[in-house]
């Protein structure tokens, strides 16, 4: 199941130039990862460069968290295995050792790999005391050990990737081990702009759009919040349409839909 779940960088299909925003976070992660996963050697005399092993994504839904790992890959050039903490936990019920320790071996292998692992929180959360689940205790108690077996034998280009959205149910330990935390803010008007832009780069505008009208009007929206809101947009001329078919009882010669405007989004 790994092996299905192990993206080659070239496939990825992101970069960073699809992300609006998010400038200083991008920064950074090119200078914690795509550099030693690039040009290892560059790190690997005296022992105050060394790369990072462990970093955390954290902040609001929607805010692009698992598209930034994922343009990592690419960046980075990179494998990348995505797996999800609340999926593992359930699937993983039983066997939670030995596919831990498969999941590590394999990533050894296939190094320069980005492990991704969303709702680390779900996989990695504070324990939960008398009432936890056995295989989730041993779960963690293994991927912590495997984790640290990495470090050791100086693997180099691995990273383990973690996102939440609730970083204050981190275990102590998980936090340790994520050395670099990444805080992945909602947009501000600038940047929702840049954002919107991206989104509606191919669709047909009115003249009298402003792009920055609908970055005022969307305070508080995330990245995906922006993204839904589009898509719901583009689809009024289409449904408007439909229901003009429908008044006259035939489709009009070559349907030609109007552009969007602005409040098509509101
Ligand atoms: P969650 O915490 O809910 O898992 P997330 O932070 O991982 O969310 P993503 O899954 O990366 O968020 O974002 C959801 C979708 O929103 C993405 O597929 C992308 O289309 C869009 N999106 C979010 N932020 C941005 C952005 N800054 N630029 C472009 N698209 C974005």
């Amino acid at each position: 199941n790994f092996v299905s779940a192990v993206v080659p960088p070239e496939e990825v299909g992101v970069k960073f130039d699809d992300i609006g925003a998010l400038e200083d976070v991008k920064r950074t992660l090119n200078e914690l990862v795509t550099l030693p996963m690039r040009r290892p050697e560059l790190f690997s005399h005296g022992n105050l460069l060394r790369p990072c092993k462990g970093i955390l994504l954290f902040g609001p839904p929607g805010t692009g968290k698992t598209l930034l790992a994922k343009a990592l890959a690419t960046e980075a050039g990179a494998n990348f295995i995505n797996i999800t903490g609340s999926a593992l936990t359930s699937k993983w019920f039983g066997d939670a050792e030995k596919l831990t320790k498969a999941l590590f071996s394999f990533a050894s292998r296939l190094a320069p790999v980005i492990v991704f692992v969303d709702e680390v929180d779900s996989l990695l959360g504070a324990r939960g005391g008398a009432f936890e689940h056995e295989a989730t205790r041993r779960m963690r108690n293994e991927f912590m050990a495997a984790w640290d077996g990495l470090r050791s034998k100086d693997s180099q280009r691995i990273l383990i990737l973690g996102a939440t959205n609730r970083p204050f149910d981190l275990d102590d330990a998980v936090i340790r081990r994520l050395p670099r935390r990444i805080y992945v803010d909602l947009p501000d008007g600038e940047n929702r702009m840049k954002i919107l832009k991206i989104f509606l780069s191919k669709e047909n505008l009115d003249s009298m759009f402003k792009f920055d009208d609908l970055a005022n009007a969307t305070e508080g929206y995330s990245g995906s919040d922006l993204k839904n809101l589009c898509i719901a947009a583009a689809y009024r001329p289409v449904q408007e349409l439909l229901e003009e078919e429908e008044k006259l009882g035939k489709k009009p010669g070559a349907p030609a839909l109007r552009p969007l405007v602005l409040d098509d989004f509101i």
